[in-house]
């Protein structure tokens, strides 16, 4: 029998496109926080997949977009066209102004928020405008049977588009962020238009319990609707709600320990940090990941902690993200400002207790760097993969991981990590304390229990599940449970 089709839509593709003559590009897989990297290669193999989005540039020519929606065929990608104009205020303004913020419980800075109030409408039109362009794009690719995938809070609208245009299209609708209290939710001027594009969906799915729970209660509270322990009924029409947390792919983490590349660059780091305990967190440079709290909490740490100083390290590689936002310049400075003053204070002629770095890794070098402690100290944060690389690289080494209770790997990862209020400096300082003298057998214990877990949830099961459940049209039982 011949594949399912699906069709995928996200804001941006699994590949970056970067123009370099007037109708030749040159395209690269997109890195970092991309969910879609290692679900891709799964739904090309099990599906009929073609994925519709952002290619990330801007391409106002004729010619310019054949030749770019040409080179991207190849790859089964599908290019939305979004101009300057579009990208900023449906992208820049309420995706990550104002859908990021509110859904991670961050507030917006004072001097934004009266300004914010009065672009929101001008800005929700636009994110409406940029949905509808991302549902033309899937209704001329649709077929009969298709199913289509929805993901992240950039395509809350999506979902009603489609079924305005075919209401027998299967929809399902994916959020990689936490969906907060209703309690939030309610404070946005668009609330409950969101709210009921998102329904439209026939599946509707996000990575705790907690999160579908919160989006079911701000159904009823706001819409009045009904919730059922299948989803949310509306009139007769069901849209199911349920859990799916994301994993990775744990094998290829675990493989690639075994490479004499990686194996080469584990010596390097021992060597380097010798006998020195490393502390590893990994980031984006954003709000949401609490970086100043981590390393203030870590200074608490050196503070009470004499015999420690010359003795641990804190590694933080953060990754740079939305650098034009002030928001994030802002934290760049502040981050920096605290490591400078925490070094000047505890570091030596020859060693400095935290070393800062604002890039990227490749994968292999992430891979060695995972062998050691990690600290993930995110104020929110959907689910956070870096917790879960973290755990697979830790076969031989049995790092502890001292993990956000508000983080959606929480739920899963709880029992065998370290898990502290990111908030509570003095609670972080303690268990960095606790997590360096961890007898080996704790060690042990606490790391089966994770490892088995990031094996068996793995992002291609993920997709499986989604996918499948995405083909149904009967309620949810037992699934995605
Ligand atoms: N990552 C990377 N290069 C780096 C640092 C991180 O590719 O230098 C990847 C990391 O392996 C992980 C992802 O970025 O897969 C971060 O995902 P996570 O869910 O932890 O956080 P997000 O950035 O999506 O908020």
């Amino acid at each position: 029998p011949s594949k399912q089709r699906l069709l995928v839509v996200a804001n941006r593709l699994p590949v970056s496109a970067v123009r370099e003559g007037v109708d030749s590009y040159h395209l690269e897989i997109s890195v970092g926080g991309l969910f879609l990297s290692d679900s891709y290669i799964y739904c090309v193999k099990e599906f009929d997949t073609r994925w519709i989005g952002w290619a990330g540039v801007n391409v106002p020519d004729d010619v310019g977009q054949k030749a770019l929606t040409k080179a991207l065929a190849e790859m089964r990608c599908i290019p939305v066209f979004l101009d300057e104009e579009i990208v900023n205020q449906y992208y820049n303004g309420y995706c990550n102004n104002i859908l990021w913020p509110l859904f991670h419980y961050l507030g917006l800075p004072q001097e934004d928020r009266l300004a914010t109030t009065r672009t929101f409408q001008s800005q929700f039109d636009a994110y409406k405008k940029a949905n509808q362009m991302f549902a033309d794009v899937v209704n001329k690719q649709y077929e009969e049977g298709d199913v289509v995938w929805c993901h992240d809070y950039h395509l809350m609208f999506l979902p009603k588009c489609l079924k305005e245009y075919n209401d027998q299209m299967k929809v399902g609708w994916f959020l990689h962020t936490p969906f907060p209290s209703s309690e939030i939710h309610r404070t946005l001027p668009s609330r409950s238009e969101l709210l009921r594009s998102v329904l439209a969906a026939d599946l509707v799915g996000f990575h705790t319990y907690d999160y579908a729970r919160h989006f079911v209660s701000a159904c009823t509270r706001i819409l009045g609707l009904e919730g059922t322990p299948e989803g949310v009924e509306d009139q007769g029409k069901l849209t199911r709600v349920a859990a799916f947390p994301i994993g990775i792919d744990s094998e290829r983490f675990i493989q690639a320990l075994e490479l004499p590349e990686v194996q080469a660059r584990m010596k390097e780091l021992k060597e380097r940090f010798g006998g020195r305990k490393v502390m590893l967190g990994v980031d984006r440079l954003d709000m949401i990941k609490g970086i100043p709290q981590k390393i203030l909490a870590f200074e608490k740490f050196l503070e009470e902690n004499s015999h420690w100083h010359d003795k641990v390290v804190l590694l933080q590689i953060a990754v740079p993200t939305r650098t034009d936002v002030p928001e994030y310049q802002k934290l760049t400075s502040q981050v920096h400002e605290i490591v400078g003053r925490i070094n000047g204070r505890f570091g030596t002629l020859t060693a400095v207790p935290i070393h800062h770095l604002d890039r990227s890794l490749d994968f292999h070098a992430l891979c060695a760097l995972y062998a050691v402690t990690a600290l993930v100290t995110s104020l929110r944060d959907g689910m956070n993969l870096v917790s879960y690389e973290f755990v697979a690289c830790q076969a031989s080494k049995k790092g502890v991981l001292i993990l956000s209770e508000f983080a959606g790997a929480a739920q899963s990862l709880g029992a065998g990590a370290i898990l502290v209020n990111p908030w509570n400096i003095t609670e972080v300082a303690a268990s960095i304390g606790y997590a360096l003298d961890m007898p080996a057998d704790e060690r042990e214990k606490r790391h089966q229990f994770n490892f088995r877990h990031v094996k068996a949830h793995t992002s291609q099961e993920w997709a499986a599940t989604f996918g499948f459940n995405a083909t149904l049209t009967e309620p949810l039982d037992a699934l995605g449970r």
